[in-house]
């Protein structure tokens, strides 16, 4: 074992522990790679309105296409990228293509984009996200941020500051995975969110678990209390969409109204005319 003397010792890995790393570092540079070369692209999941079952937005969803091991998915390279600190880059690619891309939907819907806590710790974070918006030509508004609990970690006012800065040039904040973390109630109160999206760990549970719905219930009623819309992610059955639309959840998300896809697969969904009394009809997907 390695022991911590200081400068000339000799750290001894065992050979397992130098495979995974060497794997690691191999893996680093073809993400890295992949941003130049078009290994990446973007996934988008329909969001939708809650009572009516209409379209108001994509959850954007990064993949990557390994020239030899093909698809590997953003549980295994999120967390990658997150240590060695190229989210930050990967992150910001995400960002312009999102924004690049739906500044060219046929309709103005809204396209919720993924941010890493470690993009938090990058002061400038605000104004690159103001230069995309520039570059792209999208709308403030039609950007939604989700970020995790995990955002508070290092320096929790920073964070309300930067969340408040984004707010006020009309970006809207939602906090994913809501009710898996370690976020205190006081949390939710110091943070200005728009949204919280409740984990699919619980919606996954609905119907079999009496305490799920209770728990959805309770992050429902939070919401409410607190001015924060809610989404539920993850919803697969009808039954489920049913409890949540009884329970006037605002929007829904999950394989029973679409899976990530590219958004040419949605195109029929946004080539509606863009005319007023056609948007307030809204699109309607067709269910899974
Ligand atoms: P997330 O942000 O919570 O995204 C939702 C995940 O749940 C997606 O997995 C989506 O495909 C999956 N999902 C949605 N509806 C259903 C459903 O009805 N059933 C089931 N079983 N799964 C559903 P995905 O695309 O594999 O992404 C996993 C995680 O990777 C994301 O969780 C997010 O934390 C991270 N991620 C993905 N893209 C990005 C990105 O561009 N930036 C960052 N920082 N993280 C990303
Ligand atoms: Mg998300
Ligand atoms: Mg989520
Ligand atoms: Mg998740």
């Amino acid at each position: 074992r390695a022991k911590a003397e200081g400068r000339g010792t000799f750290r001894i890995f065992t050979p397992a522990m130098d495979e995974e790393a060497e794997a690691r570092r191999v893996l680093e540079r073809d993400l890295r790679q992949a941003m130049d070369d078009g290994g990446l692209s973007l996934h988008y999941q329909p969001q939708v309105e809650g009572r009516t079952g209409v379209l108001v937005g994509f959850e954007a969803l990064l993949r990557w296409v390994h020239p030899v091991r093909g698809t590997i998915g953003p549980d295994i390279f999120v967390p990658l990228a997150e240590e060695t600190g190229l989210i930050v880059a990967l992150g910001e690619w995400v960002l312009r293509a999102a924004c690049r891309e739906a500044a060219g939907w046929a309709q103005p819907l809204k396209v919720a984009v993924n941010l890493s806590p470690r993009q938090f710790q990058r002061p400038d974070l605000p104004d690159r996200i103001l230069a995309i918006l520039a570059q792209t030509g999208l709308s403030p508004d039609r950007l939604e941020l989700e970020v995790t609990e995990s955002i508070i970690i290092n320096d929790m006012a920073r964070a309300v500051g930067i969340l408040r800065r984004l707010r006020s040039y009309g970006i809207r904040i939602s906090m994913d995975d809501f009710g898996t973390g370690y976020a205190s109630l006081a949390t939710l109160q110091a943070f200005p969110f728009d949204k919280l999206k409740i984990d699919r760990s619980f919606v996954a549970q609905l119907g079999s678990e009496p305490q799920a719905a209770v728990i959805v219930r309770a992050v429902l009623g939070l919401g409410r209390s607190l001015g924060m819309g809610v989404v539920a992610e993850g919803v697969e059955t009808q039954a489920q969409r049913d409890f949540l639309a009884e329970e006037a959840c605002g929007e829904m998300q999950g394989y029973l109204f679409g899976k990530p896809r590219p958004i040419a697969d949605y195109a029929a969904a946004l080539e509606h005319p863009a005319d007023v009394a056609a948007r307030a009809a809204g699109p309607r997907l067709a269910l899974a």
